[in-house]
């Protein structure tokens, strides 16, 4: 794929792309270190089922309550697309998320499509501070991070642009929500953000990603989030699944302009331009030169930009 030229002020992006695939080869060589082998070899307690979950035993009560909720939303996913993609749910709590050899910040949930794996923090409400008083915080959040692995491990759906695989997982979880848990649509719709951002080009957000700064990064998600709640709206997610094939797929993975990735959303529902407003402006960053690298491919976590402090996370 082609990624953009990294620099020092971009380091960022390297984090979870670019850079990732060349720091991180070595220590995937090495393998049979899974993210699911290291939990276990944490002795946690664990419940089989559907979706079993691995938990940090001081996490039980949330532990059980997000595999309830995930379980539900997976069996939808299966039954609507007509496929089998098995998955674990981890839920820990702050010591063993510390704990692990090579842990993303705390309470930022992620996902490892590879290992079919979702990893969520006990108290994401750290994370998304204005969670606190929902009954089960982010629960939302769980079905994103299934989408993430249903994209790329059952449907063979992946995008050289990072923003757009964010998009098409919320595009999983617009669409579960929507038809079965429109109780959470408040929660996953919430627009915290009532200031005018730096950056509001997705084609700003290509450049630089995670240096858009947190808050900024977190306005893009609420904002993607209703791009996607327009893709799926009065469409099976069969539909919008066989499309996202035609547009995205993973055999042929490439990043690609703002113009084109606008055409593609074009053919999974019409309309799309005057959904996306300042989101599809022009860019406000010099072009960066291109080159040529390879991107990490077996995880994804929620970024979490650099010079941020935690602690100050709305979603
Ligand atoms: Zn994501």
């Amino acid at each position: 794929m082609i990624r953009v030229k990294l620099t020092t002020t971009h380091k960022l992006i390297g984090a979870l792309g670019c850079i990732a695939a060349f720091t991180l080869a070595p220590a995937i060589a090495q393998q049979n270190e899974t993210e699911l082998g290291e939990l276990r070899a944490m002795k946690l307690k664990e419940r089989s089922g559907p979706v079993p979950v691995i938990y940090s035993p001081s996490a039980e009560e949330r532990a059980l309550k997000y595999r309830d909720s995930l379980q539900a939303a997976h069996a939808w996913f299966e039954q609507q697309l007509g496929t089998r993609v098995p998955l674990t749910l981890a839920v820990l709590d702050k010591e063993t998320w510390t704990a692990r050899k090579k842990p993303a910040p705390w309470a930022m949930p992620g996902s490892r499509p590879a290992e079919h794996l979702v990893i969520f923090p006990s108290r994401i409400e750290d994370y998304l501070h204005q969670e606190a008083s929902v009954a089960l915080p982010g629960e939302y959040v769980t079905f994103h991070e299934a989408g993430h692995v249903f994209a790329m491990r059952g449907l063979n759906i992946r995008s050289g642009n990072r923003w757009v695989n964010e998009m098409i997982a919320n595009m999983f979880m617009a669409a579960y929500i929507q038809r079965k848990r429109p109780d959470l649509t408040e929660n996953m719709q919430r627009r915290a953000h009532q200031t005018k951002m730096r950056y509001t080009s997705l084609a700003d957000l290509d450049y630089i990603y995670g240096d858009v700064g947190l808050q900024n990064y977190l306005w893009f998600q609420e904002e993607l989030t209703r791009v996607a709640e327009f893709l799926v709206a009065d469409q099976k997610l069969a539909d919008v699944a066989a499309k996202l094939q035609q547009a995205f797929p993973a055999s042929k993975q490439k990043q690609e302009t703002l113009a084109r990735i606008i055409e593609h959303l074009e053919t999974i529902r019409p309309g799309i331009r005057r959904i996306l407003g300042e989101l599809d402006g022009p860019a406000t960053l010099p072009a960066i030169q291109p080159t040529s690298c390879t991107a990490a491919s077996g995880s994804h976590a929620e970024f979490l930009p650099s010079g941020t402090r935690r602690g100050k996370l709305s979603k």
